[in-house]
């Protein structure tokens, strides 16, 4: 019997995580597939989102876990829309960028929702 100590010398990134898995909606329970040269970070038919993030985008920090949803659509310029997403239980709110692919639809209908 013998045990080996190692200490180990590993150092944490607390930088941005690119999560890119794919997921069932829990809001309209659709299967989204991961987004391709991106990182999908909600839903793109019903641009629902999870609060699983503490401070940074993809830390997966966050012990809340509820439904995001989605408030208003922002323009942020050069870089297109952005999504601004507030939690349904702590009211957290965070900015995501579109994806591609996301419902254009459910992106009118977000940005209508703005203008009223
Ligand atoms: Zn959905
Ligand atoms: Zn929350």
């Amino acid at each position: 019997m013998g045990s080996q100590k190692r200490s180990k010398n590993s150092q944490e990134r607390k930088n941005f995580i690119m999560k890119n898995e794919s997921f069932a909606c829990n809001y309209c329970g659709k299967e989204n597939d991961p987004l391709k040269g991106g990182c999908r970070n909600h839903c793109k038919y019903c641009l629902y989102s999870k609060h699983v993030d503490d401070k940074i985008p993809g830390d997966r920090e966050s012990k809340c876990g509820q439904l995001m949803q989605p408030l208003e659509l922002d323009n942020s310029g050069s870089k297109g829309y952005v999504i601004v997403h507030k939690c349904t239980k702590c009211g957290k709110e965070i900015r995501n960028k579109t994806a591609p692919d996301d419902s254009i639809e459910a992106i009118i209908a977000l940005s209508k929702h703005k203008e009223l």
